[in-house]
């Protein structure tokens, strides 16, 4: 099953590379966005998104520990539980844009769930209970470990963007799907020439992308002229089991720390180092 599904992706990936060398002949060459299926239990896409949800794991179980010391109802059993069904369940992206400055070149990393952002999904909670407005998010959004190479991308605002979620046939809303997310991060960054545009973009899903992102990712490759390599684990595969045991497993060390007096930093040594290698 896993080697079959393989040779189908390999046979997916020449057949695109073809096509696009017989384009490039007549016109000039359209912007690829390419798809791959992960199956390999052991491929680096599943430590690069297990490392990705690890860092929201480790933003929730701060947001916890801040709260529990003054009044713990974020980690009453029945609230928190509510929270973690959903979490556990969320898309997570992560997007690598490599790219050329000052003659060398650098790598920068968005990280995306899907949904509600953890630290929004809190202050929904607490103002639901106190009856007040939603609170501020809360600065442990800074102890995301924002580094001068990792991102955490938010929704932002339709009327920021030109990237926009596309009506599908499955009638869901897609308007705060991850990869979303992660695109419009990216492209503020290059309207805001944070990055230079012409680089290479690596996309890891942990899921098959839906009609609406393709679209985004399609809109994305001919407005800023680049190709993409969308590379995703499908449910069902050894892939995707062995990224949702180390998610489940992740999030076991913050239900159980979450009321415990304990160190705050229950995570720190489970956190991979700060810039993992770029994945051919
Ligand atoms: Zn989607």
């Amino acid at each position: 099953m896993t080697r079959h599904r393989s040779h189908i992706a390999h046979l997916a990936r020449h057949t695109l590379l073809l096509l696009a060398m017989a384009g490039m002949s007549a016109v000039a060459p359209a912007q690829e966005v390419e798809y791959v299926p992960v199956d390999d239990a052991d491929s680096a896409i599943v430590a690069e998104l297990s490392d990705t949800f690890t860092r929201y794991a480790y933003s929730v179980d701060r947001w916890l520990k801040l709260e529990s010391q003054k009044e713990p109802y974020l980690t009453q059993r029945n609230v928190f539980s509510s929270f973690e069904s959903g979490f556990k369940r969320a898309t997570v992206a992560r997007l690598e844009y490599t790219f050329t400055i000052e003659g060398g070149t650098e790598t920068r990393v968005y990280h995306a769930m899907s949904g509600v952002e953890p630290d929004e999904a809190f202050a929904r909670l607490l103002s639901a209970k106190d009856g007040l407005s939603p609170k501020p998010l809360s600065p442990v959004a800074d102890q995301f470990r924002d580094t001068r190479w990792d991102v955490r991308a938010s929704g932002l605002d339709e009327s920021e963007s030109e990237l926009h979620a596309a009506e599908t046939a499955d009638g869901l809303d897609h308007s705060a799907d991850a990869e979303l997310k992660a695109f419009r991060t990216l492209e503020r960054e290059l309207k805001e020439a944070k990055v230079a545009a012409g680089g290479q973009l690596r996309v890891r899903v942990s899921k098959i992308p839906c009609e609406s992102c393709r679209k985004v990712f399609a809109r994305f490759a001919d407005r800023f002229g680049m190709s993409a390599e969308i590379a995703y684990t499908e449910e069902g595969s050894e892939a995707y089991a062995a990224f949702d045991e180390r998610r489940k497993a992740v999030f076991r060390r913050v239900r159980n720390n979450r009321t415990g007096v304990r160190p705050l930093r229950p995570l720190e040594g489970n956190l991979p180092p700060e810039r993992l290698p770029v994945c051919e």
